[in-house]
């Protein structure tokens, strides 16, 4: 019943690319996935491409359309980019960047912990999202000026379950990189309550 249901959806609904909306199976079509440039890594700083072109119509479906289906091929970009780099064999845990109570509540999911989930699923490292939490909500980083971007966050994040964290190499995972306030912060809490090291994975990077 339920695949008959999915038949008469796709039939009058056809599943297309959420970039290009070529029709197909693919939610992020064979012409578009290609488009993405993987850019060198840092040490302790990684983002997959910048933020731009298909891979910035793809993070906007998926975190403000809602469409979670996408978190399966950005997902898999993660995974691709954590693959080529040998770094990710002494990572403990990965922790999303969380949202607010409010702020989940309002979209329903956490996109980065989609994410977060997807990479588990391929490398084997934990993902572990009741750690640390956003005790503040917030206003969005992108809608403030520069040197406000900081003081938003200052002491917004917190560790519950220092335990856990002490010694731990953690992949802090975010969705988009824009000043590195966000990021930072979270780094600091993490550090404060005993983490060994804290590196820093994006799917994407403000230009
Ligand atoms: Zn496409």
């Amino acid at each position: 019943m339920a695949a008959l249901a999915g038949q008469l959806l796709n039939i009058f609904f056809p599943p297309k690319c959420e970039v290009c909306g070529t029709i197909g199976y693919e939610v992020f079509c064979r012409k578009c996935l290609p488009q993405v440039t993987y850019l060198t890594p840092s040490i302790f700083f990684h983002a997959v491409g910048e933020y731009d072109g298909v891979l910035k119509k793809a993070i906007k479906r998926f975190k403000f359309k809602k469409r979670k289906k996408l978190a399966g091929p950005l997902g898999m970009l993660l995974v691709e980019y954590l693959n080529r780099h040998l770094w990710k064999n002494h990572l403990d845990m990965i922790i999303p960047v969380p949202l607010h109570t409010k702020r989940l509540s309002e979209r329903g999911f956490n996109q980065t912990e989609l994410l977060a989930l997807k990479i588990t699923e391929h490398c084997h490292i934990p993902t572990v999202s009741g750690l640390l939490f956003r005790k503040r909500d917030t206003k969005p980083q992108f809608d403030l000026p520069k040197q406000q971007r900081l003081f938003n966050l200052r002491g917004a994040f917190v560790v519950r379950g220092k335990k856990l964290i002490q010694d731990k190499n953690i992949l802090l995972l975010d969705d988009i990189y824009t000043t590195g306030a966000t990021t930072a912060e979270c780094t600091k809490a993490l550090k404060a309550a005993g983490a060994k090291s804290v590196h820093i994975l994006t799917l994407s990077r403000t230009l």
